[in-house]
Formats: structure tokens, C-alpha cells, sequence
């Protein structure tokens, strides 16, 4: 059997890196075809010379010439930027495109890789928050496969499988709670980046470590959820679950529910999403239910941790609405990531944000496009003031 040909848009991050761990443990079932990078052009080159791919891509112009000087002689192709992004996704020798890249630059490569006729293993959450509507009717047009890479989508997915008949009656998608659980709007005042990046059970880049924080992270995973699964808002219920064991779960109309647990490893999500359907014997760490004597759940605080509740508010209201949610979040995760806004004001500079940008009933590509680029504009104007 031929290599299943791997593009991974986002190798140098914290998914990407893994999901190379991935391909190096199966170098008989996988090649990488793709990789690129942001600004971290030291490791794409190490990691081009170790899986020699047929090309790849990076998007921050500084270091272009570094990457393609340092590679040349390697008979790998260096592109530059999204329009290199676009191209490569539609290399004949990618099955799989894995967005890896954080934040909504992942949309159009996914729609390119859509039609360009390609599975997607979607990290890259943030394509679906924006413009999920678009992205599920485009893997129809074309009858690609959307693999979800997010943890509690891939438990999902996983507790989906064999029930095509069998229609859900709402799905629990967990969380963490991050490290402020438990606390209210006054303990949060003042909160550093150094507190808000240690996440009790997961290690992953920063933006979404944030997000984790603030709730924005199960925020954008509710919308993630309603395209992803095709379910309606009721449908969707968010469950605060320490531990992090279960991944999720999926309750069926005889009352039935069914979870994913395991330990809290994205490779273990990677891997379903290039192997499915099949399962392959790895050797990640086993869950050992002595170590866990105790599983808990409780109900999430929407009050001290209004992103939440901002999310379920911009789905309900449809349209572009999600679309400004998620660029007002990148802008004020950047800035709070810079000591440049407060952990409260994030979630209130958004909130200015959905007030102020128009409301699009049916957004087009180029309107979630736009979109995009306004509710920027604008929350960055809102933290200047
Ligand atoms: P990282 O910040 O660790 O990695 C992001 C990757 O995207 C890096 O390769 C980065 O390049 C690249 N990148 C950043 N900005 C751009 C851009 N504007 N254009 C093109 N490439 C860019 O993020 P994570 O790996 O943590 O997350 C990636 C996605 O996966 C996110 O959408 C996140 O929500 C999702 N996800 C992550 C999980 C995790 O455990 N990490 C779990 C579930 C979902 P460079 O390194 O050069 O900066
Ligand atoms: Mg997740």
C-alpha cells in the first residue's frame, strides 16, 4: 500500500511538532508532503532535512531567505506566504492536509484544500468558528472527509462511529476549566500571563492556553461543535471536568451515553484523524484508573467567565457573528499576551467589538474575509482608547 501523503500547514507548533511524532513512529504508512511554518524558521529547516518534504512554506517574510538559502541544494521547494499555503495544499501527493496553523489565516487554505479535493485533519479550530457554515457545505460539495484533530471533537467522532443510524440527542463537551476554576471576577483582577499560560493538564501554544484560561477555548469548541456534528445550540452542552480523562461525550436518544477517555495526549487524536478509520498499536501512555481514583464534573461559571457565554450568544445570533468573536479574541489574546490589556478586559473588549461591527445575515467568503479584517480594526482601536 502506497504512503498516505501528509501536509502539515502549522509543523513548527505544538500540534504540528506532534503530529511529526506521528509520522516519524509509522514511516511506512505516512509521509509528510508539506510542512511550513509562521516565523520559526530554524526548526521547519531542522525538520525539512530530517522528513525531506517536497516543499515547504513560510509566511513570515523575514525569514524567507533564510529558509531558502539554508535548504538549497536539498530539492525542496521554498514558498512564501498564504498564496504558497494555497498552492501546496493542491499537490497531487497530499491526501491529508493537516491545519495546524493557529487563528483564522487557517481558513483559506482549508477552503483551497477542500477544493482541492483533500481530507482535512482540522486543528485549526478557528476555521470553523468563522465560517463553519461555508467550510461544511464546501466538505459536502466536494465529498471530502473533516477529521477533527481538537481532543473533545475527536471523542466525539470517535463515540459517532457505528451510530450512523442512530441520531444524537445532545452532546457534553468537557473541560478543564483551566487554571482560574473555581474563581470569581474579583480574584481575577489582576492576573499575570505567567499564571494564565499554566494550564493544569494540557502543554499547548499560547493563544489557545489563553483561551483554555478565559473559557473562550470551550467557547470556540461549542461552535466547533454545532458544524462539526450538524446539531442545534440545545444540542450542545459544556461540563467542567477537571481531570481531563473524558474527552467528551455523546448521549443517544434511548438515553444512552457514550465517552472517550484516555490521558490527556493530542497524539492520541492525531493519530485517529490520519488513521481513521482504523486504530494502529502505539506506545503512548496507558490510563490507569488508580491513578485517577476520582472523576468529577460540574457546571461551568458563565458569569466570572463571559467568553463563554459570548459564544453561545454569537452562534445563537448566526451569520458573521462568530466570525467578530473570534478575530476580537485574537486581537485581545495578543494584546493581553503583550501586558497590553487585563485577563477581565478581554472578554469586555470583545463584547464592544460584536456591538460594533455590522451584522451579515448570509456571509460570503469574502465577507467573512472582511469581516475579519474590520472586527480587528476595531478591537484594536477599542484597546487604544
Ligand atoms: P502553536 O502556536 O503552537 O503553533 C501554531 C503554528 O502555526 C506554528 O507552526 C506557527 O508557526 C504557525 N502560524 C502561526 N501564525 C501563523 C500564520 N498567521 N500563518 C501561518 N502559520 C502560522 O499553536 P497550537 O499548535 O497550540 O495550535 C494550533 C491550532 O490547533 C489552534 O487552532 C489551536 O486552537 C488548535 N488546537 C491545539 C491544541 C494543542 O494541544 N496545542 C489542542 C486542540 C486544538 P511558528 O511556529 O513559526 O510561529
Ligand atoms: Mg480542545
Amino acid at each position: 500500500m502506497s504512503k498516505k501523503g501528509i501536509a502539515i500547514l502549522g509543523a513548527t507548533g505544538s500540534i504540528g511538532t506532534q503530529a511529526l511524532d506521528v509520522i516519524r513512529a509509522f514511516p511506512n504508512k505516512f509521509e509528510a508532503i508539506v510542512l511550513t511554518c509562521g516565523s520559526n524558521a530554524e526548526l521547519l529547516v531542522k525538520q525539512a532535512i530530517e522528513f525531506k518534504p517536497r516543499a515547504v512554506v513560510v509566511t513570515d517574510s523575514n525569514q524567507f531567505n533564510y529558509v531558502q538559502d539554508t535548504l538549497k541544494g536539498q530539492d525542496i521547494a521554498v514558498l512564501y506566504g498564504e498564496s504558497g499555503l494555497v498552492e501546496v495544499v493542491q499537490y497531487e501527493a497530499v491526501d491529508v492536509v493537516l491545519n495546524a496553523i493557529v487563528g483564522s489565516a487557517g481558513l483559506k487554505p482549508t477552503v483551497k484544500a477542500i477544493q482541492s479535493k483533500k481530507d482535512i485533519a482540522l486543528a485549526n479550530k478557528e476555521t470553523l468558528v468563522v465560517a463553519g457554515e461555508l467550510i461544511m457545505d464546501l466538505v459536502q460539495e466536494y465529498g471530502v472527509r473533516m477529521l477533527p484533530v481538537d481532543s473533545e471533537h475527536s471523542a466525539i467522532f470517535q463515540c459517532l462511529t457505528g451510530e450512523d443510524d442512530n441520531p444524537i440527542e445532545k452532546i457534553y463537551v468537557t473541560a478543564s476549566g483551566g487554571p482560574f476554576r473555581g474563581k470569581k471576577r474579583e480574584d481575577l483582577v489582576g492576573v499575570t500571563k505567567a499564571e494564565a499560560l499554566k494550564h493544569p493538564n494540557w502543554s499547548m501554544g499560547a493563544k489557545i492556553t489563553i483561551d483554555s484560561a478565559s473559557l473562550m477555548n470551550k467557547g470556540l469548541e461549542v461552535i466547533e461543535s454545532k458544524w462539526l456534528f450538524n446539531l442545534s445550540i440545545d444540542q450542545v452542552d459544556v461540563i467542567v471536568h477537571p481531570q481531563s480523562i473524558v474527552h467528551s461525550l455523546v448521549q443517544f436518544q434511548d438515553g444512552s451515553i457514550k465517552a472517550q477517555m484516555g490521558v490527556p495526549d493530542m497524539k492520541l487524536p492525531i493519530q485517529y484523524a490520519l488513521t481513521y478509520p482504523a486504530r494502529f498499536k502505539n506506545s503512548f501512555d496507558r490510563f490507569n484508573f488508580m491513578d485517577y481514583p476520582m472523576l468529577s464534573f460540574e457546571k461551568p461559571d458563565m458569569d466570572t467567565f463571559k467568553n463563554l457565554a459570548l459564544a453561545y450568544e454569537s452562534l445563537r445570533a448566526g451569520g458573521n457573528r462568530s466570525c467578530i468573536l473570534n478575530a476580537a479574541n485574537e486581537v485581545v489574546v495578543d494584546a493581553f499576551l503583550k501586558d497590553k490589556v487585563g485577563f477581565l478586559e478581554m472578554s469586555d473588549i470583545i463584547e464592544q467589538t460584536l456591538n460594533k461591527v455590522d451584522f451579515i445575515a448570509a456571509p460570503t467568503l469574502e465577507d467573512y474575509l472582511e469581516t475579519d479584517r474590520v472586527a480587528r480594526v476595531i478591537s484594536k482601536e477599542i484597546i487604544k482608547d
